[in-house]
């Protein structure tokens, strides 16, 4: 099957917005057998739009647009595809229903301009959305398939996920199984070098997703049906698993503090944590896995330079300017001593965005299982290095807790 991905928004052509909802269906469709052979931007423009939807209905047979679904006057995509394909656009009462529901849910109220979001063109069928207003919009005709969406990614990926992409998989007649295996500690780039050949083959298929300081793999194969698809897949699983050794933290679900606090349950070890830099981030990660109290001790936030002083009995010359490895490693040991932990974790950098260095941070462990201290450099905004310093923690405990295991 033949592909088009359409994107809708002037934005997008200007450069404001990064496309990012053409790079994740481009790897989704992939992954269905389709053969995406054009991506097309086209502004917000009836006359445009028109054009590329002929020319697409031409061209492709499954046609994935994004954007301009909302309820304001620039947002063309459904009046559009309807002239398109030369039918009326209807009210859809349930769809009326729905979002009446979704903005008194908001404790909002419905403008008669917001109905325009439960008109549907005939023949086609409106998909829902439990994520935001916007239904979005599926038609399918012999071979030819036509799936609008909501721009804003989230919403885009809600629907394709739950209405598109089952649908799309059924057109081709094959079977897809997918397994998704997270990978800590180690960037793209070095995971696609250990894997080229790998990701090279074709059935089974592997595409990688950067996330915030981890990265997502998702293995698919495709077979006549899903329990040769699982075999297919199982052999691969292992073979990734191996190169990439720990940083294979888990499948599926798992989430990075699960799978180290169900470790850290296993072992019997508690934990407890001192944060400066990443302010309580790590122990609230922690806590969050159900049955965090079979191994959480505590944690404390000792942030300015004083607290450091007073609380943890440490010296001006231990604390300097409040950025170093021994600094971290005395965070991680006073987490042992104050909570009785047999593992602490430290944390302190500069989040910035003013100032020296900002970006560097250390995160230490120390206790039972010996002492382990990393220098890491993390760009970006003074969220995001907090958050990626708050995963580097996790991280580091879970190579400790596979390698003494
Ligand atoms: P809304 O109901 O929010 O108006 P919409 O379906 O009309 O949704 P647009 O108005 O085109 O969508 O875009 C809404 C927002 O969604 C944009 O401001 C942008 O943040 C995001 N967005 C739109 N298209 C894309 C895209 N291709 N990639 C990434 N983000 C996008
Ligand atoms: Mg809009």
């Amino acid at each position: 099957m033949r592909g088009e991905i359409l994107s809708v928004g002037t934005e997008l052509l200007l450069g404001q917005i990064v496309n990012t909802n053409a790079r994740e269906l481009a790897l989704r469709l992939a992954e269905a057998g389709v053969f995406v052979y054009y991506q097309v931007t086209v502004g917000d423009n009836r006359q445009r739009l028109l054009a590329a939807y002929r020319e697409a209905l031409r061209r492709s047979d499954v046609i994935v647009v994004t954007g301009g679904l909302g309820p304001t006057y620039d947002d063309l995509t459904k009046e559009t595809l309807a002239e398109a394909l030369d039918v009326p656009l209807v009210l859809d009462e349930q769809a009326i229903d729905e979002l009446r529901a979704w903005f008194v849910s908001r404790g909002l109220k419905m403008t008669a301009i917001q109905e325009k979001q439960a008109l549907c063109p005939v023949g086609a069928e409106l998909l829902r959305n439990p994520v935001g207003s916007a239904p979005g919009v599926l038609w399918q005709k012999d071979s030819k398939l036509v799936a609008l969406l909501p721009g804003p990614p989230h919403e885009m990926r809600t629907i394709f996920e739950a209405s598109v992409f089952p649908r799309i998989r059924s057109m081709s007649g094959e079977h897809l199984q997918s397994r998704i295996l997270h990978v800590a500690g180690i960037g793209e780039a070095s995971v696609q070098e250990r894997l080229t050949d790998l990701m090279a083959g074709e059935n089974p298929t592997i595409a990688p997703y950067a996330k915030l300081a981890e990265v997502e793999l998702r293995l698919t194969a495709r077979a006549g049906s899903d329990d040769e698809a699982q075999a297919l897949l199982r052999p691969l699983v292992l073979e990734v698993r191996g190169r990439l050794g720990w940083h294979v933290y888990g499948e599926g679900d798992v989430r990075l503090e699960d799978a180290v606090g169900e470790e850290l349950a296993r072992q019997r070890l508690t934990i407890a944590t001192v944060e400066s830099v990443t302010g309580g981030l790590v122990a609230s990660r922690l806590v969050g896995h159900e049955g965090a109290s079979r191994y959480v001790q505590g944690g404390l936030v000792a942030y300015r330079l004083e607290q450091k002083e007073s609380w943890l009995g440490l010296s001006a010359e231990t604390i300097g300017d409040g950025v170093s490895a021994e600094l971290a490693q005395e965070l991680a040991r006073a987490a042992t001593g104050r909570f009785g932990a047999d593992v602490g974790i430290g944390t302190c950098g500069f989040a910035g965005p003013a100032g020296r260095q900002v970006g560097l941070v250390y995160v230490a462990i120390a206790g039972r299982r010996g002492e382990r201290v990393r220098e890491l450099r993390l760009g970006a905004t003074r969220e995001e290095i907090r958050q990626r310093a708050a995963q580097w923690a996790l991280t580091m405990l879970w190579q400790q807790l596979q390698e003494e295991a």
